[in-house]
């Protein structure tokens, strides 16, 4: 299926040098339309989007097999747009005032009495340099179970962070549960929701701090005490960290690595198009200018190449159980395979039925609705994707990915439903987690 090139807004306007200033790509009286298409036919329409400035945002279900695209109009080309006659649903008259009222980043939260970054951190998004700190103080707080780990390098020479718990047995004893967040910089919810925060820093307290085999919360909390005796988390909350930084800093709606190429002036490769797995297949791009640009060979963005080799590190040790890819915002969890619609992973009744109720958990809280299946099925093709490389090339019991909040607000999802998509996924991974 086609994605269409994105285009770059460049920001005209200066911003101060305030610490927390967002995005200097303006987005003031864009709309955002959902348009209902046959997969065939987006190609078609692809050079006339092109024409237009059209941002492509995300792909989706419709009713009845449908699909849909979300698609940003800049107001220039708005008219040019509606004379197409497309059947489209509006999801925003202007997406500049969405990101305006996403607001600002905020600043560091206090800490609560247990010496735990408090729960106001999930009232609001964060500076990277911030969400570094806040693994940091989190590791700090139950050293016992905990450390902070690094898996390579991104193109700009970040280094890619994260955690590793583990329970009674002791570090590095148990198969791996192994979390990436953020791998598109744009999906913000993902870096606030994927990286066990909400075990940590969400649950009532002290119940769910149970990291520190100590704590009340281990002794008293089955599902808790069991999934973290059982398993190793390793938990990378933003595996693009160049990219994420960006979309903070420069345009809110960047989604691929920063990663420069020779003979072109396009910038970016698409990290979860450059697995080894069904690499360069249909629902990936050759061209360095597509928004799902797949880099010209497996792993040649240091990203991919870096969570490859920490897969196959674990991979080789005590195995992994269970992959997530965290993204946003088809409110759907992907099973393997996505590279391809005709084959599946031989454990698929088990997986297809362990997602039907964790999606009917993540549902109880607030009715959310999470759809499930074969990521090739359920929403659309793509190939070289992470979850198909950690089933295929890794030996994960359950290679997957989940797309967070919101088919509504897209990737600029209020601040106020930061919790509530925490909690309702933590309700689906305690459910996960006991029965996989
Ligand atoms: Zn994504």
């Amino acid at each position: 299926m086609a994605f269409f090139p994105f285009l770059l807004f460049i920001g005209v306007l200066s911003t101060t040098a305030a610490t927390h200033h967002k995005s200097n790509t303006h987005f003031d009286g864009f709309q955002v339309h959902r348009l209902y298409v046959n997969p065939e036919d987006t190609s078609v329409l692809q050079a006339t989007f092109d024409s237009l400035s059209i941002v492509e945002l995300n792909h989706g279900r419709g009713k009845n097999n449908t699909s849909t695209l979300d698609l940003a109009i800049p107001p220039s080309h708005v008219e040019a747009f509606r004379a197409l006659n497309l059947t489209t649903t509006i999801l925003s008259d202007n997406l500049g005032m969405d990101i305006a009222a996403e607001g600002p980043l905020q600043d560091y939260p206090e800490f609560d009495a247990d010496g735990v970054p408090s729960l106001s951190w999930f009232d609001a998004y964060h500076a990277y340099e911030d969400h570094i700190r806040f693994w940091s103080d989190l590791q700090a707080s139950f050293p016992n179970n905990s450390e902070l780990i690094q898996a390579g390098q991104s193109f700009e020479g970040r280094p890619i962070q994260g955690i590793h718990l583990w329970g009674s047995g002791g570090r590095n004893s148990k198969p791996a549960v192994f979390f990436n967040g953020n791998v598109h910089a744009r999906e913000w919810i993902t870096s606030m929701v994927s990286p066990l925060h909400p075990l940590i820093d969400y649950c009532p307290v002290p119940l769910c701090r149970f990291i520190d085999v100590d704590f009340v919360g281990y002794e008293n909390d089955t599902a808790v005490r069991t999934a973290l005796d059982n398993y190793d988390f390793y938990v990378l909350p933003v595996v693009n960290p160049d990219g994420f930084v960006y979309s903070q800093t420069d345009n809110r709606l960047w989604r691929k690595n920063r990663q420069k190429r020779e003979n072109t002036t396009e910038i970016g490769t698409d990290i979860n198009r450059n697995w080894s797995v069904g690499f360069g297949g249909d629902g990936s791009s050759s061209n360095p200018g597509s928004e799902t640009f797949s880099g010209y060979s497996p792993g040649d963005a240091p990203e991919t190449a870096a969570l490859m080799k920490f897969a196959q590190t674990l991979a080789a040790d005590k195995g992994i159980k269970l992959y997530i890819d965290w993204h946003s915002y088809a409110q759907v969890i992907l099973l393997s395979y996505g590279y391809t619609c005709d084959s599946f992973p031989e454990n698929i009744d088990q997986q297809i039925s362990l997602a039907r109720e964790t999606s009917a958990r993540i549902a109880q809280s607030y009715n959310t609705t999470f759809d499930y299946g074969p990521g090739c099925l359920v929403l659309y093709q793509s190939s070289g994707n992470g979850r198909d490389y950690m089933t295929d090339a890794a030996g994960t019991e359950f290679g997957w990915g989940i797309e967070l909040r919101s088919t509504s607000y897209g990737f600029v999802l209020p601040a106020d439903q930061i919790l509530p998509s925490s909690i309702e996924i933590w309700e689906g991974m305690k459910y996960l987690w006991a029965n996989m």
